[in-house]
């Protein structure tokens, strides 16, 4: 398996977490240049009654804080659905290198629709970004999630 499908499989198995804690399954993964994972979390927002407990926030947060850095120059962030504009901004307040995501996101997205946060004037980093990666299971956990509330 590629290291591109098995960071994004680790993404998504935090998904599933976040979906199994009644969390919108969203995964977040962070990669050290060297193949080493900083970090992998799911959506808390629920559970910490907080609005910016983003899978990615909390996946910089916790990389940050292994690294003791606020920058995770050279780092690659793997999340399971187009984030937001805040967290596109914490990517790119990051420093991150790349990031990688699977599903588009044409409600809430910040990268490839909505404010396109890394295409503004105002974004002093731009990671490289590689989008649609295991694209469709990262969309059929959200369409299952929300379907099963629905119902
Ligand atoms: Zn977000």
């Amino acid at each position: 398996m590629s290291p591109f499908r098995s960071h994004m499989d680790l993404a998504l198995s935090q998904a599933r977490a976040a979906a199994a804690r009644g969390e919108v399954p969203v995964g977040a993964v962070v990669v050290a240049p060297d193949g080493r994972v900083l970090a992998a979390e799911g959506n808390r927002g629920r559970e910490r009654a907080d609005p910016t407990a983003h899978a990615e926030m909390l996946a910089i947060r916790a990389a940050c804080a292994a690294l003791g850095s606020e920058r995770l120059t050279g780092c690659a962030l793997y999340v399971t659905l187009e984030p937001c504009p805040m967290c596109a901004a914490a990517i790119g307040a990051a420093r991150i290198a790349r990031l990688y995501y699977g599903a588009a996101d044409p409600k809430s997205g910040g990268v490839a629709q909505g404010p396109r946060i890394f295409g503004h004037p105002q974004s002093h980093h731009v990671p490289e970004v590689y989008d649609g990666l295991a694209a469709e299971d990262c969309a059929a956990l959200l369409r299952r999630f929300f379907a099963e509330r629905r119902g």
